[in-house]
């Protein structure tokens, strides 16, 4: 069945700005923006609050089949809610991101995530951001583009993020953490991260956030695919 709107994947690596960029590029269209990292994480957060080892395969596949998680939009944006409470800070603090690949690796968990999000964009109409949304949750999406940017570069952008929290990290660390998430996510058996062959490879290493958003704005522009 043919949607009703188009749908724009943008794939990539951790820290190279798909989330801001995303949503923002959402904004201009008129679309709406899925991120579907925060649903991994959502689901990682319910693997920890239940003292579950994320790499206890069994446990952690039974804990995301019962795992509720929702994308519910407020005037402030995108929330995320898992089993009904808002989680969309939580998600983000340093204990989920440390065990999020390894939770998000399970084929059982991938299935389910996968499902919701096809949900999500039945219609159309969505910018999603992930890690295989135009490789395997909507491998027919009208645009696809694939942002990356050095290692250096993402661990820059991070840490300016985090201290702006007031989040003790070093540098040299965040490039640890940063090349580890990478091997995970490209080295993993189901659903590894990588460019799509009908992608647009975007590098933004030496763009600035505007001009990100303006290059996919201009990517979409430019192959409108009949739409
Ligand atoms: O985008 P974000 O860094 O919040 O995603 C967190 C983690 O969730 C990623 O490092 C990856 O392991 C996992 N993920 C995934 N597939 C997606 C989105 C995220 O495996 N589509």
């Amino acid at each position: 069945m043919k949607r009703c709107n188009p749908i724009v994947a943008i794939d990539g690596p951790v820290g190279a700005g798909k989330s801001t960029t995303a949503r923002e590029v959402a904004k201009r269209l008129g679309f709406l923006f899925v991120d579907t990292g925060a649903m991994y994480r959502a689901v990682t957060l319910d693997v920890l609050e239940h003292d579950v080892d994320p790499a206890d395969g069994d446990r952690v596949e039974e804990i995301a089949a019962r795992s509720r998680v929702e994308l519910r939009l407020s005037p402030e944006g995108q929330r995320t809610y898992l089993n009904g409470v808002d989680v969309t800070g939580r998600i983000r603090d340093r204990d989920v991101t440390n065990a999020v690949s390894e939770v998000s690796a399970r084929k059982a968990v991938r299935d389910r995530m996968t499902e919701l999000q096809r949900k999500l964009g039945e219609h159309g109409g969505v910018v999603m951001e992930g890690r295989d949304i135009g490789t395997v949750v909507f491998p027919d999406a009208e645009w696809k583009i694939y942002l990356d940017a050095s290692v250096e570069t993402r661990a820059r952008r991070r840490y300016e993020e985090l201290k702006g929290k007031n989040v003790a990290v070093s540098f040299e660390e965040l490039v640890s953490e940063i090349r580890e998430r990478d091997r995970a996510n490209t080295e993993r058996a189901i659903a590894p991260l990588r460019k799509a062959p009908d992608a647009v490879y975007l590098d933004s290493t030496n763009l600035s956030f505007n001009e990100q958003v303006d290059a996919i704005i201009a990517i979409v522009g430019e192959q409108r695919n009949g739409w």
